[in-house]
């Protein structure tokens, strides 16, 4: 995949000469499918590194404000592309809690990368504050499609994915929510969700 995306990306620059309009549109193809495969190797190795609990956890100081600053920038182009908000309230310098932040912000990222999937216009929020002695809450609000009460406990099954036409528009291998769950629990955490269908989501 490293090959076909940077390959791509030289043709593209025009390392090998100018490119016709259709071959620039081909060479666009290429990076988005390249783009989209590599996105679900990483999920699909992050689910067997769960199952497997080989998942290398490395405890230390970290401002949670910080993590979720870097979250957002991840996510940004999506919501920009999207043409959706996207907000971020977070008190300066802190919470400062003792957790694996590497691990905090794939579980953001995700979250607000499923936030954006799911939600035609508005807005998606992450914020951010203390909860008793070292202890932090970290909520990602969307104002999308939301979820039907009934599938709220299925959600967080390996694979599952609401039957609906938007997601699969949205693609993903249902994977996500899994992954961020037992990564949460590794982390001593617990991961919750609100939702009202047409309105929106909270996790
Ligand atoms: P994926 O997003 O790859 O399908 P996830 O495990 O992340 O897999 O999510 C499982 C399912 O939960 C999604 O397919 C979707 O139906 C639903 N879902 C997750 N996040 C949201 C959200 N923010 N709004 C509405 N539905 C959601």
């Amino acid at each position: 995949l490293n090959a076909i995306g940077g390959y791509a990306d030289l043709l593209e620059s025009g390392a090998t000469g100018d490119l016709s309009e259709g071959q620039a549109r081909y060479v666009e193809r290429i990076k988005v499918g390249a783009g989209h495969l590599a996105q679900l190797i990483d999920e699909i190795l992050a689910f067997t590194r769960v199952e497997a609990r080989r998942e290398q956890l490395l405890f230390r100081e970290a401002d949670l404000g910080r993590v979720a600053r870097d979250a957002i920038a991840v996510v940004e182009p999506q919501a920009v592309s999207a043409g959706l908000e996207l907000a971020l309230d977070a008190p300066d310098g802190g919470p400062v809690v003792t957790t694996d932040p590497d691990k905090v912000r794939q579980v953001l990222v995700n979250l607000l990368s499923n936030a954006i999937k799911y939600t035609e216009e508005g807005s998606v929020t992450l914020s951010v504050g203390s909860l008793g002695p070292g202890g932090a809450e970290l909520a990602v609000t969307d104002t999308g499609i939301g979820i039907e009460p009934e599938h709220l406990e299925k959600i967080f099954e390996p694979f599952w994915q609401a039957e609906s036409p938007n997601t699969r528009r949205a693609g993903g291998t249902g994977l996500g929510l899994s992954v961020n769950k037992r990564l949460v629990t590794l982390l001593g955490g617990a991961i919750e969700v609100e939702s009202e269908p047409g309105k929106g989501s909270t996790f």
